[in-house]
């Protein structure tokens, strides 16, 4: 009942061109990809290049960022309705690396969430524990926390624009994998949550992507977990080969 969702991240990297010949080879690689939806995340100057490559694909682009307000001063920053009418039709909110960099947190990540449904965008939350705090027994409260901040408020009818990554800090970008079981445990309680913070039907429909160095060669096994619905992908993202086998590795498993 829940699409796959499979979004690549390709943060600060590949000047314009890079990224418009990156999404040239996915549209090729992928042209006949399983039944599952697919995203690209690039960085901001290479939307529109990005977008012209992958017109007349169901590959959908978006954005790693926006700002809370439609427009106005706010010297740097972009806004959902700008994302939208360059052809975006995601954005990231509350990514970790925002949150370490740039301390974004709280109300302002809730504001941030708000302007993308505004913006008539689909918003991949982001929520995540640091090994510090999972070293606490400390994962599942600040998960929820996280989420609780970003999220509570939304109807249920805005919640199907919301697509929930939960991102181990720790395994961001570092090479260390959540195990399936690990993963699983958390995708398993967020869902829990969910259902609790608004109802069962909200909560069987929510999907929650794993994200934290997922490779072709360890994706399959955390794919196949019940409560795992896609995986918000990196590194592995930069390189069409890799992001093609995280994608049929889903295949194998569905
Ligand atoms: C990410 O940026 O969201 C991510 C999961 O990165 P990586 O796959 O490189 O760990």
């Amino acid at each position: 009942m829940r699409r796959l969702l499979l979004a690549g991240n390709w943060k600060m990297n590949g000047l314009p061109a890079d990224g418009a010949a990156l999404a040239r080879g996915l549209a090729q690689r992928l042209i006949d990809a399983p039944a599952v939806d697919i995203a690209v995340f690039p960085p901001f100057l290479s939307i529109p290049g990005v977008v012209a490559a992958l017109k007349g694909t169901s590959i959908v682009v978006g954005g790693q960022d926006l700002h809370p307000a439609a427009s106005g001063a706010h010297t740097g920053n972009t806004s959902g309705e700008m994302l939208k009418a360059a052809g975006c039709g995601s954005v990231l909110v509350g990514h970790s690396e925002r949150r370490s960099d740039e301390g974004e947190a709280g109300e302002f990540l809730a504001q941030k969430t708000r302007a993308g449904l505004r913006a008539g965008l689909q918003v991949i939350f982001c929520c995540g524990e640091t090994l510090e705090e999972r070293d606490a027994n400390r994962t599942l409260s600040v998960v929820r926390g996280q989420l609780a901040d970003g999220l509570s408020g939304l109807t249920p009818t805005e919640l199907e624009r919301i697509v929930i990554a939960y991102e181990p800090v720790w395994a961001i970008g570092t090479g260390k994998v959540a195990s399936p079981q690990q993963a699983q445990d958390v995708h398993a309680a967020i869902r829990s949550w969910v259902g609790q913070t608004w109802d069962a039907g909200t909560a069987r429909a929510m999907r929650i992507l794993y994200g934290g160095s997922v490779k072709p060669g360890n994706a399959a096994g955390i794919l196949s977990q019940p409560d795992i619905d896609g995986a918000l992908v990196g590194g592995a993202s930069l390189d069409a080969a890799s992001f093609d086998g995280i994608v049929r590795a889903q295949a194998q498993e569905a």
